[in-house]
């Protein structure tokens, strides 16, 4: 097997990477890829982080996790991709630095489309080609939030696909999880969700999730540490590595999520604790002007569960103030 610039060795951890680009210097850009095969035969499971640029926890996830990988017990082979989109990493921000583009809604890609859709083409061959299960890495940029996973279902793919991607985000453990029916959701983000690496992942037979870990910008070591027991369950639960698979308690999911925006301008003050339920008519964030008079008071529409407020708190007209999950229900 050959990944990258890798010739997968049986019994190595091998590090090498993926060309996906050109900048205007002529210069390389290069995923890390980071490859532990096992001794034993079994499947590919990939892991992914820094597709968006300032979401940095899950690249310290991916180290950390191969510390401890033992590849003399392992069944199969571990591809992970620390830093997805290398561009927006060095510029410490979402998008390409380059073409202003956001890598997660250009996959499956383009060869010959601008630089983030040719990088999206030269990863997502690999991805397509190797990955037998795939955890997509990610964080809240500027939002102060609690970790969540998301999992989404297609149409026109079958059903044990689907049941996988929902076993993968089950085995995470996070007591937050998502679910996406995306042949009826509504009141989504905007954007070209069709060209994140999950769903084109889904579309191409290979169970995907996104984990969400918390705020972006820092390293968030208690929920790097959550998500390496989530990865490790996942290898249980696929036979990857020996023990038994955990069963997290009290796990909650949710339907849809909502995205309350300001109508004011001002300082957001939030008036209610990430991760908690909020009830319907309570307040979510108080929006008050400069010199501290109270201008907006935005509600929860219904019950809900608070899953991120906004960080920093100048805000326009129309800035996502939270991130919240409704109609919350036992993840069984
Ligand atoms: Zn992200």
């Amino acid at each position: 097997m050959r990944i990258g610039n890798i010739d997968v060795i049986s019994g190595q951890v091998q590090q090498g990477y993926i060309l996906t680009g050109y900048t205007a210097d002529n210069a390389e850009v290069k995923v890390p890829l980071l490859v532990a095969s096992g001794k034993k035969e079994g499947p590919t499971f990939w892991i992914n982080a820094g597709v968006h640029g300032e979401e940095v926890s899950g690249i310290f996830a991916i180290h950390k996790l191969f510390e401890i990988i033992d590849v003399e017990n392992l069944r199969g082979t571990i591809v992970a991709t620390p830093v997805c989109n290398p561009l927006a990493v060095r510029a410490i921000q979402k998008v390409t630095r380059e073409d202003h583009m956001d890598m997660d809604m250009h996959f499956p890609g383009n060869p010959d489309g601008w630089l983030t859709e040719q990088m999206a083409y030269h990863f997502f061959k690999e991805v397509r080609e190797h990955a037998d299960f795939l955890v997509d890495l990610h964080a809240l940029g500027g939002v102060d939030a609690a970790p969540y996973t998301i999992h989404k279902s297609l149409a026109n793919v079958p059903n044990h696909i689907n049941q996988q991607s929902r076993a993968l985000a089950k085995n995470m453990g996070f007591v937050l999880n998502c679910f996406v029916d995306l042949t009826t959701a509504t009141g989504e983000l905007p954007g070209n969700t069709n060209g994140a690496l999950d769903i084109q992942s889904v579309l191409n037979g290979i169970p995907a999730i996104m984990a969400e870990m918390g705020a972006g910008n820092r390293i968030l070591w208690d929920i790097v540490e959550i998500t390496i027991d989530g990865l490790l369950n996942n290898l249980r639960y696929f036979g990857m590595i020996d023990g038994d698979v955990f069963q997290a308690k009290e796990q909650i999911l949710f339907p849809k999520r909502c995205f309350p925006c300001s109508k004011r301008g001002g300082l957001a003050l939030p008036k209610a604790i990430v991760g908690e339920q909020v009830k319907q008519g309570e307040t979510i964030v108080e929006i008050v002007d400069f010199y501290g008079n109270h201008l907006e008071s935005i509600l929860a529409p219904q019950d809900l569960l608070l899953i991120g407020v906004i960080e920093n708190p100048v805000v326009t007209s129309g800035k996502i103030v939270a991130v919240c999950g409704l109609e919350g229900e036992a993840f069984c």
